[in-house]
């Protein structure tokens, strides 16, 4: 096992677990090095380096940026960036602006399409930071009231594309997420690429034109990767000249396979981006 993980949510994002608690977690399950990446915001950064800090654990900061690549919506985690970066942080409430829009328009969408009342309400008693309202937080209230037995059959009955309660949205456009990343002296990383669903032409130019754009690694080791994804994407790594990312994507226990702290094994060949803060492992 890796004791690594570079890619986990709290209650600042769509995460169950405040992030001291989550570091605590990490911790105990004996991480090694550390990475906080909420969902388009980094106001739990503070709080995580200090618990880690006093746990002696190595910690760096973290985001997932939200993106939109053509039709594609993609995750874009930043690792080891200065959070005090003005322009990363005017990035990052950009995105976060559209998101109350988005979550009244699901959830007048679900009211009208599938009978679902009172959803956005149900939906903010689990969305402690109320400019991170995320798809999670209905799928938890539509799981509360019985109409799906878990969050997976909410997402696939109503809420991706060409269900109910989904809406379009525009993201961080690519290269600005990146350049936001880079900015602020951070790397850039594709999360979980085997949940986009691309096709091998269209994964090929993302991977070229994510290159260029300045993105330096992919996440070969997801909690969102089955063995076989994990040895695709290790292969792809290789292929591309990118670095092997690993996170377990932990939101809350029950929820995925993962608890915080810990990951498999980087496939063969694979170079890790934790080598850049940590010399040896
Ligand atoms: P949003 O950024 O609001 O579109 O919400 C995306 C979040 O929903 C992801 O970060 C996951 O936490 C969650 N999610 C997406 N797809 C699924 C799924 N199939 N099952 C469970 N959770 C999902
Ligand atoms: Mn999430
Ligand atoms: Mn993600
Ligand atoms: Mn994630």
């Amino acid at each position: 096992m890796t004791p690594i993980d570079l890619h986990c949510h709290s209650t600042i994002s769509d995460g169950m677990k405040p992030p001291r608690e989550v570091v605590r977690m990490a911790h105990a399950r004996g991480c090694q090095l550390f990475a906080l990446t909420d969902h388009d915001d980094t106001r739990g950064l503070a709080d995580a380096e200090d618990e880690a800090r006093q746990l002696g654990m190595p910690f760096i900061n973290g985001v997932e940026i939200s993106v939109s690549w053509g039709k594609h919506t993609l995750h874009i985690v930043g690792l080891g960036f200065d959070r005090n970066n003005p322009e990363l942080l005017a990035g990052l409430e950009s995105v976060r602006a559209g998101r109350w829009q988005r979550a009244e328009h699901m959830a007048a969408e679900l009211e009208k399409k599938a009978k679902i009342a009172g959803v956005l309400e149900g939906a903010q008693t689990y969305a402690a930071n109320p400019e991170m309202i995320s798809r999670a937080h209905f799928a938890r209230y539509l799981v509360e009231i019985g109409r799906c037995k878990d969050m997976k059959s909410v997402f696939k009955q109503y809420l991706v594309r060409g269900k109910p309660g989904y809406v379009d949205h525009e993201w961080a456009r690519l290269h600005d997420a990146v350049d936001w990343i880079r900015g602020a002296g951070g790397v850039a990383v594709l999360a979980h690429p085997a949940r986009y669903e691309l096709g091998n032409e269209t994964l090929r130019v993302l991977l070229v034109e994510f290159k260029r754009m300045g993105g330096e690694a992919i996440e070969v080791l997801s909690g969102c990767h089955n063995i076989g994804e994990t040895a695709r994407f290790g292969r792809i790594a290789v292929e591309y000249g990118y670095l092997a990312s690993a996170g377990t994507d932990y939101h809350a226990t029950g929820e995925g396979a993962r608890e915080p702290g810990l990951n498999g094994d980087l496939p063969m060949d694979c170079e890790p981006v934790w080598t850049r803060w940590l010399a040896q492992l």
